[in-house]
């Protein structure tokens, strides 16, 4: 990863970053190659994947023993994970298990496209006209996209059939409440499976 892309991506400044990769390095976490580019050190990988399990225990917490709906539970999960002690977070582990997927159709290390594609999962910008797909899963950093996919009535488990993929960008899915049209950046978030034997 370079600096700049982390500043894009994170929505803040460069400075920002640079302080916040000076402790990172100081402790341990990152280094930083002659080339520029900042790595995870082992110990900065390690972190790094418990603090995506424990948001991820905390989403599934929320929705398996609490009933709570995918599209509600990202500012709750994000104060969660700061607060929840390592015996509590055990406690979590033991009772949900590392392997499912969370509310929003994920793992806790997020697969790269190629992965997914292998697996035969598409993007509903990429989906083929006339199929009918189920969403498997969809980007959740973005809180305001998962409540734009949700008032569009998208959501993990939803069947639809894709109508067209327009000169715009734009897709036209066929969902239960009719019509709808989704642009790019919004139908890229998607993941989807093709439904067969229809
Ligand atoms: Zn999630």
């Amino acid at each position: 990863m370079i600096p700049a892309l982390l500043a894009h991506w994170l929505e803040v400044s460069a400075p920002a970053v640079t302080m916040a990769l000076k402790r990172l390095k100081r402790d341990g976490f990152v280094e930083v190659g002659a080339d520029g580019i900042v790595r995870l050190t082992a110990t900065g990988r390690e972190t790094a994947y418990r603090t995506a399990l424990r948001h991820h225990l905390i989403e599934r917490m929320l929705t398996e023993i609490f009933g709570m709906e995918w599209h509600e539970i990202h500012e709750e999960a994000e104060r969660l994970e700061h607060a929840v002690s390592p015996a509590f977070e055990a406690k979590l582990k033991e009772k949900l298990g590392e392997g499912g997927a969370c509310p929003h159709g994920n793992q806790v290390l997020p697969e790269s496209p190629a992965q997914r594609k292998q697996r035969g999962e598409t993007q509903l910008s990429d989906a083929v006209e006339g199929q009918r797909y189920t969403v498997i899963s969809l980007h959740e950093r973005d809180p305001k996209l998962l409540l734009f996919l949700h008032s569009n009535g998208i959501g993990p488990g939803q069947s639809l059939r894709v109508v067209s993929q327009n000169y715009d960008k734009t897709v036209s899915i066929e969902l239960p409440a009719g019509i709808s049209i989704l642009g790019h950046p919004a139908a890229e978030a998607v993941w989807l499976r093709p439904e067969t034997g229809r």
